[in-house]
Order: C-alpha cells, then sequence, then structure tokens
C-alpha cells in the first residue's frame, strides 16, 4: 500500500501533466499549453477551452473581422449586415450602409470615386478584367 506521501506525489504529477496539456487559447488564438501562453498562466487558466470544444466557425467569429472573411460577405462580394457589424467595431465611426445605388447620392458618388481609384491602382489586370472579383461586384452593387 502506498502512502500518504507517494499519493499526493503522483495526485501533483497528474495534475502537472494536466497543466501541460495543449488547450486552445482563445486570447492567443491558438492550441498552446499553459506555460506558453503569452498573455500568463492566469489568463490562459480562464480563456483556454479544450481543443475538441472549439468549432472552427467560432474561432472565426471569436476574432471579431467578419468583414474580411466569407462569413462577413454576401453573395455578391459586398459585405453582409454581419460583415458590416465587424467592420464598424473595428473602425468605430464608419457608419457603414448598405450600398444605396441611387444616382446623386453622395455616398455612392464617393464610393464610386474611391473604387475606381483602387482598382486603377492596386488591383491586378486578371482581377480588374474579371467580372466575379469582389471589386467589379462591388462597383456594380453601387452602379458606378
Ligand atoms: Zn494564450
Amino acid at each position: 500500500m502506498k502512502n500518504y506521501k507517494e499519493i499526493k506525489q503522483l495526485a501533483e504529477e497528474a495534475k502537472k501533466k494536466e497543466k501541460e496539456e495543449k488547450k486552445f487559447c482563445r486570447l492567443c488564438q491558438k492550441p498552446e499549453t499553459r506555460s506558453e501562453c503569452s498573455y500568463g498562466e492566469k489568463a490562459w487558466d480562464r480563456f483556454a477551452v479544450p481543443v475538441k470544444s472549439v468549432k472552427k466557425e467560432e474561432v472565426e467569429l471569436d476574432e471579431g473581422a467578419a468583414w474580411t472573411r466569407k462569413s462577413g460577405q454576401n453573395k455578391s462580394g459586398g459585405l453582409n449586415e454581419k460583415g458590416r457589424k465587424s467592420y464598424e467595431r473595428e473602425n468605430p465611426g464608419s457608419d457603414l450602409k448598405a450600398p444605396s445605388k441611387k444616382v446623386g447620392n453622395p455616398r455612392r458618388k464617393s464610393f464610386c470615386a474611391r473604387m475606381k481609384g483602387m482598382k486603377a491602382k492596386l488591383t491586378s489586370k486578371k482581377t480588374s478584367r474579371d467580372p466575379d472579383s469582389r471589386i467589379n461586384k462591388s462597383l456594380r452593387a453601387w452602379n458606378c
């Protein structure tokens, strides 16, 4: 029969082993062990969750940048409601609205000017010729 000291030691080893187990850290956005967390072990204790419980979708949403991802974009290549919300979160005061196709709408005018500038300067020839590229879909949606 093991004595108390031995049992205690075994328990501590088991505990230590558990601590070294990788969990998904919601702060670092990656699986890591307690000692690897760049926010510190206490933060890891609070924010690390079992890797298996994390679905890919949730991870992407947690990053809060839905506007950069498929989940925040609508089929025509613009931002959907979720995308606009996440963009506004990251760019306070931006107050994005759904495109208004009305000619004479000043927001449309400045949007078209900005987008056309981007297309001319920043877009590859292949992308600017591709009718399904996000920039062309966007220009179409705004009736530029
Ligand atoms: Zn971490």
